[in-house]
């Protein structure tokens, strides 16, 4: 029988994990526990001994309807028997065609072009190669340059780190990044006295319209994570700002890319958070949670106009980019089915509850002396704690886990990123340990 010890030890000598220093796993009294997971069942994770931890972040932003999913695994098994993959250049197959033509139709048909990877950060890399070569292919090859928002996150592979705008991720390697240039944040924390969220938004947008005025001429796109930068700490604005960034992308001719892998599939309380400014982006960047959490994939989807720069007969001028697993089928029949959970079974409407109970839990908190900026867009909350201490994060963190709640805080911003399926008494045992697990790290 395997034990939580055998596993850990085992995985310390093979796996090389991800975002992490291996050596704060070094040791008896490893300053960072490594937890070995045995299986996982809805919100829940359990592990080898015995213990199951509340899964409060779906697990990186992924498992939307928790984990092992009935509809989903059947789906799977279905599609096991059937084809599990085969090459998308020069063929194609049911899921992903069906994949692509509900994905169109949930843009009201204004995005009817799927372009399929397996990870975040390659969608990014998709979305500027495509918008690069398609001023390209209409005579601009002077647009070369991007426009990113401060604080903002798109991956970490070279050309996806040129947009990103956090230091830790990027300081590191930026002798090999070509860095696009940074606009000013609309975070609505950002507000001086008396201003409104909309008022930083405003602001925010009179910036980048005089760079743009400037500079519009050697610029191919903007990329935006519409109304909640996640990564760099649940940073939200105003919809107004996706408004006026819009309509200056149009008046300058510039592409506006919307990164939704982390706020897309109904996280920011609608299926698309650009739905929420009433606009329409010429890409969308699709990942995380559009699998249900079962396997890596990404989409890239844009319009007829920028489809139309590429269609020619001359093969340079086509969109050459591929990945070997492009547009999976068992990955696309995972998507599927996580669509048709939110077809069949009102979910956004759901989601609406169980996000103001989260906000009704988490209320308290407002007074609490070190809390500042508690703040939520649908089921994303968050806020930030006013601690010296360089180590708070990690006491945090591992405060929680001992009261079996899974929550990695961003620096000093706690946050809350449930799986779609927690139930109200899920959501009291979650704030409830948190607010414990607040005390216990502040202790420390
Ligand atoms: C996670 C994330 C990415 C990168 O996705 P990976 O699959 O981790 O490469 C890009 N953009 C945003 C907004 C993300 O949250």
């Amino acid at each position: 029988m395997t034990s939580n010890r055998e596993l850990l030890e085992r995985s310390l000598r093979a796996v090389w994990h991800p975002c992490t220093q291996m050596k704060h796993h070094a040791g008896q009294e490893a300053a960072l526990p490594l937890v070995p997971i045995a299986r996982g069942q809805g919100v829940w994770l359990h592990d080898f001994d015995g213990h199951r931890y509340l899964d409060g972040i779906s697990s990186w932003w992924v498992n939307l309807f928790g984990h092992c999913h009935p509809r989903i695994n059947a789906a799977l098994r279905a599609q096991l028997d059937e084809l599990e993959h085969v090459i998308l250049a020069g063929f194609t197959q049911r899921p992903v065609v069906e994949l692509s033509e509900r994905l169109a139709a949930l843009t009201g048909g204004s995005l009817g072009h799927c372009f399929f990877a397996s990870d975040g950060a390659s969608a990014t890399e998709i979305a500027l190669k495509m918008s690069f070569h398609s001023w390209q292919n209409r005579g601009h090859g002077d647009k070369r340059e991007f426009l990113c928002v401060a604080g903002g996150y798109h991956g970490e592979t070279v050309g996806a780190l040129a947009v990103t705008d956090v230091a830790l991720f990027r300081d590191a390697y930026a002798a090999l990044i070509r860095p696009a240039g940074v606009v000013d944040s609309p975070d609505a924390r950002l507000a001086a006295a008396g201003e409104s969220a909309v008022d930083v938004a405003r602001r925010a947008a009179s910036a980048l319209e005089a760079r743009l005025e400037r500079e519009h001429q050697r610029i191919a796109a903007l990329i935006v994570e519409p109304l909640i930068q996640c990564a760099s700490g649940m940073a939200m604005h105003d919809p107004e700002y996706l408004r006026l960034a819009r309509g200056l992308c149009d008046r300058y001719g510039v592409h506006l890319i919307c990164d939704e892998i982390a706020v897309g599939c109904g996280r920011s309380g609608s299926f698309f958070a650009h739905e929420q400014a009433a606009i329409r982006p010429d890409f969308l960047c699709l990942s995380k949670g559009i699998s249900g959490g079962y396997l890596p994939l990404s989409i890239v989807m844009t319009s007829d106009a920028v489809y139309a720069d590429f269609y020619d007969d001359a093969t340079s001028r086509g969109f050459l980019h591929s990945h070997s697993y492009t547009g999976n089928a068992l990955a696309c029949r995972a998507a599927l089915a996580t669509l048709d959970i939110f077809a069949d079974e009102r979910v956004i409407e759901r989601n609406e509850l169980l996000a103001r109970h989260l906000g009704s839990c988490l209320q308290p908190l407002a007074g609490h002396p070190q809390v500042r900026h508690l703040r939520q867009r649908g089921m994303i909350a968050a806020f930030d704690v006013v601690s010296d201490d360089p180590l708070f994060s990690r006491h945090f963190y591992v405060e929680a886990l001992a009261s079996g709640i899974l929550l990695r805080p961003i620096g000093n911003t706690v946050y809350f990123m449930p799986p779609y399926i927690i139930s109200p008494g899920e959501i009291e045992f979650l704030v409830e340990r948190a607010t414990a697990a607040l005390e216990a790290a502040l202790r420390r």
